[in-house]
């Protein structure tokens, strides 16, 4: 048999080689955590893709952590957050039990990340916490109850305490995405306006909108059904030491395959972990304003 010594020399010797064949190592990945089990999208379908997007940029390893369906007791689903990097929410549903929610507000207080997908934003309107740590979020009963709009006004961004609705959406289609702010290290490189594949966007959301910075809006038209406003669509967000990406985009797979989704996805989840962007390669296939641009990562 090997001495300890001998195998803990192999092993830096493998070590070793895994680090000079220039790929990421496993000590160099980000661990994240994706949340699902409910939603009122197709999670089961959405989640591995979700996660294949993640892990083919080569800086991520994920796990999954899927909760007890709707309706059931959630009381043991409580993942230890601790040993992530950042957690990334594909889920819309029940309350996370008490003990879940006080370690998810330690764990994003403390530094850990978080990145809100979608329909995530529809998660919990009576969890004052998870309100600040989104920025704004839709439907659920939410209004200017939740917080104001948030809204662009000779180019910059203005709250609105209007009261109304919170979150509506029209008709789903594709829609020009644009930098608001360029130089945040999730948009640095890439086109200034891009055009998204087919998806619903967001209109109306509301929330505390307290240490929130947008960095992408989209126009949502009335003639789409949406909102005649320019619409917030990729955000940023401080909580306490923690940092949130927040992309409201992201409705089904057609939205998914969108190479600008998966390109602010992978960003903004290693801003969320690291505060810093090293994933800065620009696809060369990646929309311009006139051209929507698909991969699949099934
Ligand atoms: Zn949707």
């Amino acid at each position: 048999m090997f001495s300890p010594f001998f195998k803990s020399i192999c092993f830096s010797m493998i070590a070793m080689l895994v680090l000079s064949s220039g790929g990421v190592s496993a000590q160099d990945q980000l661990k994240v955590l994706l949340i699902d089990g409910q939603n009122n999208h197709n999670w089961k379908q959405t989640s591995p893709i979700l996660i294949n997007i993640l892990e083919k940029s080569g800086r991520f390893s994920v796990d999954r952590a899927t909760s007890p369906g709707k309706g059931k007791d959630m009381t043991r689903f409580s993942p230890d957050f601790s040993k992530y990097d950042v957690i990334v929410s594909n889920y819309n549903g029940d309350l996370w039990a008490e003990k879940m929610r006080k370690n998810f507000v330690t764990y994003v207080k403390s530094g850990g990340g978080f990145v809100c997908v979608h329909a995530a934003n529809n998660s919990f309107p009576q969890w004052p916490e998870y309100n600040q740590m989104i920025g704004l979020g839709g439907w659920g009963g939410r209004s200017e109850k939740s917080g104001p709009y948030v809204r662009f006004r000779k180019g910059e961004m203005v709250l609105d305490k209007t009261p109304g609705r919170g979150g509506s959406h029209g008709a789903r289609h594709e829609f020009v995405v644009e930098s608001f702010d360029a130089d945040h290290p999730i948009m640095k490189g890439l086109p200034k306006k891009w055009l998204h594949t087919a998806d619903e966007l967001y209109d109306r959301l509301r929330g505390p909108a307290r240490n929130l910075n947008v960095i992408a809006t989209a126009y949502s038209d009335s003639k789409t059904r949406g909102s005649g406003e320019v619409e917030p669509i990729l955000m940023v967000l401080e909580y306490g030491k923690g940092r949130i990406f927040h992309t409201t985009l992201g409705h089904d797979v057609t939205a998914l395959d969108c190479i600008g989704f998966q390109t602010t996805l992978q960003r903004g989840t290693e801003w969320a972990a690291t505060e810093k962007v090293t994933l800065n390669d620009v696809p060369a296939n990646f929309p311009d304003a006139a051209k929507s641009s698909s991969r699949s990562s099934k």
